[in-house]
């Protein structure tokens, strides 16, 4: 069986469909760690990303594995474990920038098919139920407003630490809803046989038990 999740940046898909994927006993794929682990790659070899023959050069030298310890997923370059590396803004903006080239979107398309062949999934990203797995079994479109998004990022990393601002990080997510929804290829939107879920006003337990109940409902 196949879940797709998509929605905007900050709605809390990953940390949704980690604990959906564990309560329904599936691997959880969270396809925005590969489209960040190519970014990683292109901002360590300063690849222009606007020169096609630069960007296809630098792909045909990049090689994602994707390996699952105890269920959470883990994305190498090469051998290089970089599931930590990739979580930074800089390379969430870059990996914002170059999903949008059809390149990059051409290699991660068979690797991510792949998987769900071959596994009960929950993936997570931007075009699964759209593009990626058009039959998947139940499709879920997570959003929340752009404020709650914002404070969620905010309390994160005032969590770790940092002294972030409400109103940068507020542009930031703005910024990377208008890229990811108004790119000519594989464009974020709501597929039109998707739930629609708004986790503006509801816990994360809320929104799991929710897409749970909806799984084990489409799989009776
Ligand atoms: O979900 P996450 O923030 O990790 O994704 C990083 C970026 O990768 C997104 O802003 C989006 O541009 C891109 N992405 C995508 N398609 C996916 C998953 C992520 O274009 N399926």
């Amino acid at each position: 069986m196949n879940i797709a999740i998509d929605g905007p940046a900050g709605a809390g898909k990953s940390t949704i469909a980690r604990l959906a994927a564990k309560e329904l006993g599936f691997v959880y794929v969270d396809t925005g760690a590969m489209y960040r682990a190519i970014a990683l790659y292109l901002i360590d070899h300063d690849t222009n990303i606007e020169d096609e023959t630069a960007l296809k050069s630098a792909l045909s030298q990049i090689n994602i594995n994707i390996v699952y310890e105890s269920g959470v997923q883990h994305v190498f370059l090469d051998l290089q474990d970089v599931s930590t590396e990739i979580r930074s803004e800089k390379v969430g903006n870059m990996a914002s920038k170059s999903s949008a080239l059809a390149p990059v979107r051409e290699k991660l398309l068979d690797l991510q098919r792949d998987i769900a062949a071959k596994n009960d999934v929950i993936m997570d990203g931007r075009d699964i139920g759209t593009n990626i797995l058009p039959n998947a079994e139940l499709k879920i479109y997570l959003t929340a407003s752009v404020d709650v998004r914002a404070k969620r990022r905010f309390d994160e990393l005032v969590l770790h630490g940092e002294k972030p601002d409400l109103e940068d990080i507020k542009k930031g997510i703005e910024q990377r809803d208008y890229q990811d929804m108004n790119r000519d290829i594989a464009p974020l939107k709501q597929a039109e046989d998707a739930v629609l879920i708004d986790s503006s006003d509801l816990g994360i337990a809320e929104v799991v038990d929710k897409i749970v109940t909806l799984a084990k409902e489409k799989r009776a």
